[in-house]
């Protein structure tokens, strides 16, 4: 059976770790780091995941600057939303919930974030960043990627990683951390051929789709390390819902070296990398000491 990699206590660990720190530079500072998470309407998973975003930074001692909007506020009224929260000097971090509602332009929110308060790394300055392998805030879930494969001793240099997917918010970024890190990375997609065969010359394998347990066993290298991003809401025989992500995770566990669970994979180290990148901001606003590496 594969080691699991345990997302949600790794992700405790970076947070118990970012507290520490916080506690420590505060009293200098005289505030405490500042997260706006900006809501647009009423998506049910959203309101979750920010509810979750939220009680991270309680339990870590950033004061959390949330901001909910209608479904129908207009692009204008979030744009002066973003703006005032760029010239607040509580906030060190701005994220948008994504989805926003239809009529928004997300791209255009996304490039009013002040990127030095962009806490999900997706504003084109970060990104350019990264491709350029410059400092910068890193995009969340690849970067919160990056460390459970470093804690899990997973060699990269060399091995060949397949990313499926090719979103701006996790399979470009993804493929460019790994890449940095000297996989030979290879990005699959909706129009790939022949995909299983791209699938199964993967030692480290990303699936970041949002189709529920797509990846079956027949298209993984035996002996690959599996990270699963995908979360599919998907109905049981029971008819009771369960989250499930975009590999068939019993089949896949068998023969893999490694694989993150759905829930408690990637999830919570998401939201840890949110943490860190708040943190990170503060620190470089406040110029005081930066917060250890997450996984040293
Ligand atoms: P997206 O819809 O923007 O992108 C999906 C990608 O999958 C596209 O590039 C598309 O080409 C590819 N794709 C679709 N069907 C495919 C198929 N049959 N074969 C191969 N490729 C296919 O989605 P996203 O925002 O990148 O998110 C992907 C999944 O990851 C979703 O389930 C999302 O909920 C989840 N997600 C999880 C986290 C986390 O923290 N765990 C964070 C972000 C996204």
């Amino acid at each position: 059976m594969a080691q699991i990699l345990d997302g949600k206590s790794l992700a405790q660990q970076v947070q118990t770790q970012l507290k520490q720190h916080i506690t420590a530079i505060t009293p200098t500072v005289g505030r405490s780091p500042g997260l706006a998470v900006v809501m647009v309407g009423d998506n049910p998973a959203s309101a979750a995941y920010v509810r979750n975003k939220e009680r991270a930074c309680d339990r870590i001692g950033i004061t959390s600057f949330g901001r909910h909007l209608p479904a129908d506020a207009p692009q204008s009224e979030v744009l002066n939303l973003i703006e005032s929260l760029n010239g607040d000097p509580r906030v060190d971090g701005i994220l948008l919930q994504l989805p926003v509602p239809d009529h928004l332009d997300a791209v255009a929110l996304l490039n009013s974030i002040d990127p030095d308060k962009d806490a999900d790394g997706l504003h084109p300055i970060n990104l350019g960043r990264l491709l350029r392998g410059e400092p910068g805030l890193r995009s969340c879930t690849p970067l919160g990627i990056m460390q459970l494969l470093k804690t899990s001793g997973t060699e990269l240099a060399g091995k060949s990683a397949v990313i499926l997917g090719r979103s701006i918010l996790v399979g470009k970024p993804m493929a460019l951390m790994l890449l940095e890190a000297n996989a030979t990375v290879t990005i699959a997609h909706s129009r790939t051929a022949d995909l299983a065969a791209v699938t199964r010359s993967a030692d480290i394998l990303v699936a970041a789709i949002g189709r529920p347990e797509l990846i079956t066993a027949d298209q993984v290298k035996p002996g690959a390390v599996v990270i699963d991003v995908g979360i599919n809401r998907v109905v049981g025989a029971d008819g009771k819902g369960r989250l499930v992500g975009d590999v068939a995770y019993d089949a896949v566990a068998a023969i893999a070296a490694a694989i993150t669970p759905v829930p408690g994979g990637v999830g919570p180290m998401t939201v840890a990398m949110l943490m860190h990148n708040t943190v990170l901001s503060y620190c470089g606003r406040t110029q005081t000491q930066l917060p250890p590496a997450p996984c040293p």
